[in-house]
Parts: C-alpha cells; structure tokens; sequence
C-alpha cells in the first residue's frame, strides 16, 4: 500500500490558498458548510481546542480534515478501529488528501514509509489507533515535524458509561502536555449527558468550544412492532428493502448465526458479524458489506462504530437493546448520507425479561444496575408510548420535539388508546392475589380462567380473579402487562424468575384514584400490519421513469471502478451524487464540477467514466 503521493496542486493552488470554504470546494467538491462545521473549522484553524457532540451524518470527519489541510503539519486522528483506517485512508487519497495510517497491520517497510513521509513534511492526516499514540515510539516517529492538530474520534470512547469504553482513551489526556500548543478537537455522536461530561473531563478539555446541535435524525423513519412471527415480520420488512444493505441487530452470536442462515434460505443475501467469529472471517463480512450494494449483516452489538458506510437503508432490531442510548445509536447508523431510511424493531415481553435478567447477572455494582434498569425502562417507555416516537427519543435526551413528526409509526399511523382501568385492576389483582410470584403467562391463564396443572395446583382456580379477564384476548393482556411495566405500576423479579411485583403506583389504580389508559395492539400480521410507512427508502424512491434507468446505469458504472479500486462504492461518489447525476445530467466537466460530491481529484479521476454513462442515455 502506497502511504503516500505527491500533493494534488489544485488544493493549494492561486486563489484557493488555504482558505476553508476554498478546500471544502476544490477537494470535497461541495458547495458549503453545514450546520456547525464552518464555526468548528474556524476555531482549529486558528488552534482553539474543541469539543464536537454532533449525530451521526452530520458530516463530522470534515470538522478535523479541512483544519488538517489549512494548518501546517500534519493532522492526527486517533481513531479506534484498525480494520475501518484503512478504508478511511483510501477515501481520503481519492479526494487527493495525503493521508496514511499507523498501526500494527503495516509492515515495516510500510511503517518506514509513513515515518519518512512525517519526517518530510508531505502528509496531510495521520490516523492512529490510541494505544500508539500515547508510546514514546510515537514521539520518536513524529520527530520534529509540525503537528497540525490532534482529533479525536468516537470520543465516547473515553467513558465508562458509554458502551464502547476503551480504556486506552484514558491516556489520552495526557496530549495536551506532551504536545503544547496543538489544538485537540474531540467527536462523538452521543447525545447522553454523562458521557459528554466525560468526555470533556478526562480528556482535558474544560477550555475547549462545545460545539452541538439537535440530535434528531429527520431522515430516519422509526417503526416498533409487537413480536409475533419474528421471522415472517423480518421478512416481510426486508422485502421493503430490495437492493439495498442494512443491518439486523440480535443479541445472541447463536442467533445472528441462525438468522443469517436463515435468510439466506429465503433468498436474501446474509452474512454474520459477532465477536465470537474468526477475526479474519468477521473482517471479510464486514469488507464486504461495506462493498456491497444490497447485502444485509446480521450481527450483534459488536458491530458498528465507525462504520462510515453512508447509504445504510435501514436497521432491524430483533431483540430489545439495553437502553436508549444504544437504540439510538445503533440505529443511527442508517442514513448517514441523508436520504429517507428505516428503522425497525420487534420486541415482546420475553426481551425485557431476558434484558432484565442480564442486567441482574452483570458484575456491576448496585448503583450501575439501577441505572441500567432505569435505562432499559426508559426504552420500555418508547416502545409502548402511543404519541410520537420521535418526541419520546429525543425527549429523553433532554431535547424538546413539538411531536407529530410525520416519520414515525405512531405518527404515520395513530394509535389508539382505550380506557384500561377495569383491565388494569384486574391485571394487578392477579399479580396480588397470587402472591407476586409469576410471571405473565401464568397470570395469563389465571385472567382467562385456564384450567391446567399449574393453575389448579396451586389453587388459583379458586380465586375470584380466576377467569375474570375472559373478555379480552392473551394478546391484548399482554400489552396490558408491558404497558403496566413501561408505566412503573409493576416491575419484574428477576430472582424469582420474571415473576411480576407491584410497585407503589400501582395502589392509586386499585383505589380507583387513578385512570389507565393503554394504547391498542395493532394487527401484527397480514396486509393490515402495514404501517404506512413509506414503500421503500433510499435514492430509487425518488427517482422514477429514465431518471431511474440512469442512476441504476451509474451505479453499475460505480461498483465497476469500485472493484477494480479495491474501495466501497461510496468512496468513488456516494448515491446523493448518482441521484443528482441522473436527474441534473451534466453534460460537460465544468457541469460536473459543478454537482455536489465532485472535487478535482475526482473529476480527474473518474468525470469522464460517467460522463459517458450520462451522454449514452441522454441520446
Ligand atoms: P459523521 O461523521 O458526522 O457521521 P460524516 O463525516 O461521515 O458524518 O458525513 C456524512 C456524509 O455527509 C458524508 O457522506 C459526507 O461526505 C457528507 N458531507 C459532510 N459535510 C458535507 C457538506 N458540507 N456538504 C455536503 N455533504 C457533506
Ligand atoms: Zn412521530
């Protein structure tokens, strides 16, 4: 691997100068900063430190390479993930940035190449995994050169309350001493308080400029649905998604196996990622679905930070994550590039069992466990909530959202809510009377006066409540349950088994001083379970007619130079160009110059390959 080449003039070039926007510009080939970029460009520029909390697609990796390309000497990221550098490098030569990675896959005549090319001045960004960077092996590859500046990516990784904790983020609070002067901006996509407060603290960043936006991903349409059929649910959400990649969340490596397999079976193309795998095996999936155009990773948790894939369509959660946070993220990872993906989750009262449960078994200590709890019953409160989903997920990231948002199931498709009082009396009555020592599937039996072994040996069919809850189905009494425990009327015992207990709450509701309102199950199966969400998302569900036949054109074009280039797809142009490709159809250089996405080393590279396909249609 080449770490390095000669400069491209057209970065630096006559008017252009070092000038941010210039750069944005020539390089990038985009005609403006969003958001926050400009102002945190301004701040590292002129060497303050800064701290970036923005989400994901907000376009933050430009927030430190445009500084990196303004400043003298070269930028340095720290950037946690070996097998993702060296994708981020690739698309960074593409753009005509000098950039190279050090870590511990490069032979040594690679490392001698990067240390030669520091020691001459002639990189522009430097990627490092953070065990490196705090060594004094470090030190002496950097030498004398002039650094930059110093980023640091995925910065939640400094935080114990984050999911993604790596020690080694710890040391590197020690940057500013051992290199004064050097401006430090540090990034993450989280949006939980304490993590940031973490963030800030032990990373020495108390002086730096908080830069932060809303975390709402408009673009991301969120769906959560009453386990029934798992599988056939999936299955018929995929088939949503023809052609196009995304992820599928499990919480076993057993079952992301099964489920892959699975898929497989049903034609979809699947390939699994867990940390249980061969490294070289979980590598090669995750190659390939970077790579890849329509193929669907089945994985657990292990997978996705740092994945930059911008055109992920959607996500599905087979199981409950631990906590908001994690589904925000997790899901977060869809629609990087910003246009209309989905995100999917089933979910029953068995995930908050299971959840639960592990939380019980984990080897934190009491005070994390009752975080860990609060935050799995916040999760819990989203899924049942009948208003907006939007609102409930940013809400519980402290951010107001005015609802109705117009993108979510709930939203699309408004739930009803019925009057559950008597229902709920007689759900907690059961719990009560048989002594809150079982779980849902028994209390189950007792409401709908189920005669079997273990209703009559333990003489519940005696009761008064046995068989009082014959006028509503299973299904609907365990919504009731889920909803009782989202509301806190009720909480789960995990050392007796999941058994049901009741909370304080739940008396006000026995005294009739306190109305339930439960919102109503909808169909899970059959056409009605459609829940008017849109048909599809991505670029395709905007395109129609010979609009459409050339993006699809263009995009065979992509994966042909993709391929023989060893990148993902993205790295040549990402689908936003395609789209405006195909529908502006430029038909010279300068028109193409001229489109979101197309910098000069691009132009120069690949401008005339698709201009081709584009002249070839327009005949
Ligand atoms: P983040 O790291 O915040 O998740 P990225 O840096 O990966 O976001 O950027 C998301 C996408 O948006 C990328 O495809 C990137 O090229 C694009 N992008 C970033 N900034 C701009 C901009 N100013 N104009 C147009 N596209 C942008
Ligand atoms: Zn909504």
């Amino acid at each position: 691997m080449p770490q390095t080449q000669n400069r491209t003039d057209a970065l630096f070039d006559t008017d252009g100068g070092k000038n941010p926007l210039a750069v944005l510009k020539r390089v990038y080939g985009y005609p403006a900063f969003r958001g926050k970029q400009a102002a945190v460009v301004d701040r590292i520029v002129s060497g303050g430190d800064a701290v970036v909390l923005l989400p994901t697609g907000a376009g933050k990796s430009l927030c430190f390479q445009i500084p990196a390309l303004c400043r003298e000497g070269v930028g340095i990221v720290v950037s946690p993930l070996i097998a993702l550098m060296r994708d981020q490098v690739e698309a960074l030569k593409q753009l005509g940035v000098r950039a190279a990675a050090l870590n511990s896959s490069l032979t040594r005549e690679e490392f001698l190449d990067v240390r030669r090319a520091i020691a001459g001045g002639e990189l522009d960004l430097l990627y490092v995994t953070p065990e490196r960077i705090v060594t004094p092996a470090f030190k002496d590859v950097i030498g004398n050169a002039k650094i930059a500046l110093f980023a640091i990516d995925e910065a939640h990784c400094v935080s114990q309350w984050g999911h993604d904790f790596r020690p080694e983020y710890r040391e590197l609070g020690h940057l500013a001493e051992n290199y004064p002067g050097v401006p430090r901006i540090a990034l993450t996509a989280t949006a939980d308080p304490h993590t940031r407060e973490d963030i800030i603290d032990r990373l020495g960043l108390r002086s730096a400029e908080v830069f932060t936006t809303s975390f709402d991903r408009p673009n991301i349409a969120y769906e959560i649905v009453e386990r029934d059929q798992p599988r056939q649910q999936l299955l018929r959400f995929l088939s949503r998604h023809k052609g196009s990649s995304g992820i599928v969340y499990c919480l076993s490596r057993a079952k992301v196996e099964d489920t892959a397999k699975w898929l497989n079976g049903q034609g979809i193309r699947a390939l699994a990622y867990h940390a249980g795998m061969d490294r070289s095996v979980r590598d090669a999936n995750q190659d390939a679905f970077l790579k890849e155009e329509d193929l669907c990773l089945v994985a657990t948790v292990a997978f996705g930070m740092g994945i930059d894939k911008p055109n992920v369509r959607y996500i599905a959660h087979l199981d409950l994550p631990g906590s908001v946070e994690a589904y925000y993220q997790e899901t977060g990872r869809a629609g990087r590039d910003g246009l209309p993906s989905d995100a999917w989750m089933a979910y029953g009262m068995a995930d908050v069992i299971q959840r639960g449960r592990m939380i019980d078994q984990g080897a934190s200590g009491e005070d994390v466990k009752r975080v860990e709890r609060a935050k799995l019953n916040a999760l819990l409160g989203i899924c049942e909530t009948p208003g907006c989903r939007r609102q409930a997920i940013l809400a519980h990231f402290g951010e107001a959202h005015s609802g109705q948002c117009g993108n979510c199931d709930t939203c699309l498709k408004p739930v009803e809510t019925w009057d559950g009082t008597d229902a709920a009396i007689k759900a907690l009555a059961a719990i009560y009377r048989t002594g809150e020592r079982f779980g849902t599937g028994h209390l189950i039996d007792v409401l709908l006066g189920t005669e079997n072994d273990k209703t009559t040996r333990f003489g519940h069919v005696d009761m008064p409540v046995f068989g009082a809850g014959k006028d509503i189905p299973s299904k609907t009494w365990q919504s009731v349950y889920r909803q009782l425990l989202a509301g806190g009327l009720v909480s789960v015992d995990h050392d007796a088994f999941g058994a049901l207990k009741l909370e304080p709450g739940a008396r006000a509701v026995f005294k009739h001083e306190r109305e339930v309102r439960f919102r109503k199950d909808r169909p899970t199966t059959g056409k009605a379970s459609r829940s008017g969400i849109s048909n599809g998302s991505g670029p395709r569900s905007s395109l129609e007619g010979s609009d459409a036949v050339l993006f699809e054109a263009l995009r065979v074009a992509r994966l042909a130079i993709a391929k023989e280039l060893s990148v993902p797809p993205y790295v040549v142009f990402p689908d936003t160009t395609l789209v405006a490709f195909a529908t502006d159809r430029p038909a010279s250089r300068e028109a193409l110059l001229g489109i979101s996405g197309v910098g000069q080393s691009k132009l120069e590279r690949y401008g005339e390959a698709f201009l081709q396909v584009i002249r070839a249609h327009d005949q």
